[in-house]
């Protein structure tokens, strides 16, 4: 996951999700990509979204690319 940007994601119908770190925690989320492309444009780059920390205990959040399966990207 080096060097996809917004539109690369958008473009193959797969999503941003990100997943924290905390084994204690595990707290998963969905990025809205539409709005991620709004706010930030098609053309920026997953690998630099910045360091999250986790809502629920403030861990790192690591990001990864999922597919969405057909039918289900509303
Ligand atoms: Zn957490």
């Amino acid at each position: 996951m080096s060097d996809w940007t917004f539109r690369a994601v958008k473009a193959r119908n797969m999503a941003l999700e990100a997943y924290c770190q905390n084994a204690a925690c595990r707290r998963f989320s969905v990025f809205d990509l539409d709005r991620l492309i709004a706010a930030l444009g098609p053309d920026y780059l997953v690998s630099d979204i910045p360091q999250l920390a986790c809502e629920a205990c403030g861990g790192p959040m690591e990001i990864k690319l999922a597919l969405v399966p057909p039918g289900q990207d509303e």
